[in-house]
């Protein structure tokens, strides 16, 4: 019998996970999903060997990107693409783009710790983050094995996050940009993590979701790790009444977010049905051309 259950929202090594993107597969099948979507931050350079992967060990597989869109602080926007074609030249390009960004951004953060006191070098990050793309996560990690913190947690509230000392922001796309580039590359654009918008209010919200469905957007993700009940039951009400599609994953980092598992968001796991709906509407698009 073909499982209920699969994980639309994870991380492997060719971004900030510490999997490489085949074992997350592995992971996905050992626990129990019959499908996953793999969504590196800004990259598709895990989706070659994790779809390879899903063929060999019997489960579905759905290309999937995350990308970082600006967004008024304290908020932060991350777009889904699901369904992209990884051989798609404006994904190719927009991915090459994203990259450079990080590559300007990683030296004015190592530079700034060592100005702290902290001993790290570019050579060490780039080892630690193993040919994938770099991100706060893989500096994190090194703080931590060198003892200047004792969690991931921890990294982020003293040094790389918005309110740490040693925070630099990265160049993002604008969400038009965004959708655009997820529109040419036959991607169905979702909204991660809602929650982490931080709108103050129900009415806030739905305007911001609202003006995101008019550039384009096609779902939202109910389901996510940093979603209590009360969350997931507001979105998925938003996402029925705006006749939006409901997506869900645990946003599985391995050892870099060592609370979560794949396939459990905040003890919830996330239905095939939306699986089933969202690569619908991925072959919808596709033959709409
Ligand atoms: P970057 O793409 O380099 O900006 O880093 C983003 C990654 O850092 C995402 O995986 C986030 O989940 C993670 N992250 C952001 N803030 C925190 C935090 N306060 N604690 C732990 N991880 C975080
Ligand atoms: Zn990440
Ligand atoms: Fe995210
Ligand atoms: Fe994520």
């Amino acid at each position: 019998m073909i499982s209920n259950y699969v994980d639309l929202h994870s991380h492997s090594t060719a971004s900030d996970g510490t999997f490489a993107p085949a074992e997350v597969v592995r992971i996905a099948q050992r626990s129990g999903l019959s499908a996953l979507a793999l969504t590196d931050h800004d990259t598709i350079g895990g989706i070659a060997e994790a779809s390879a992967e899903a063929a060999r060990v019997g489960i579905d597989f759905l290309p999937g990107i995350e990308i970082s869109c600006e967004y008024p602080h304290p908020g932060t926007m991350h777009l889904l693409g699901y369904g992209i074609d990884p051989n798609s030249p404006v994904l190719q390009k927009l991915t090459a783009g994203l990259v450079a960004a990080r590559d300007d951004r990683n030296p004015r953060i190592i530079r700034k710790l060592n100005e702290l006191g902290v001993a790290i070098t570019m050579e060490e990050l780039e080892q630690q983050a193993a040919g994938g793309v770099v991100g706060r996560p893989h500096i994190a990690a090194i703080l931590v094995r060198k003892g200047y913190v004792n969690s991931i947690k921890a990294a982020f509230d003293k040094y790389l996050g918005t309110t740490g000392s040693a925070y630099f922001d990265k160049e993002r796309l604008t969400p038009r940009q965004a959708f655009d580039l997820l529109r040419q590359s036959g991607g169905v654009p979702v909204l991660a993590h809602p929650v982490q918008l931080r709108t103050t209010n129900d009415g806030e919200l739905e305007r911001v979701i609202k003006d995101l469905k008019d550039l384009g957007l096609l779902g939202i993700e109910v389901i996510h790790s940093d979603h209590d009940a009360a969350l997931v039951e507001k979105y998925t009400k938003l996402a029925d009444r705006m006749g939006l599609l409901k997506t869900g994953g645990s946003d599985f980092h391995g050892t870099n977010k060592k609370d979560i598992s794949l396939g459990t968001a905040n003890g919830r796991k996330v239905p095939r049905a939306f699986y089933e709906a969202l690569i619908d509407r991925v072959a919808s698009l596709r033959k709409a051309g």
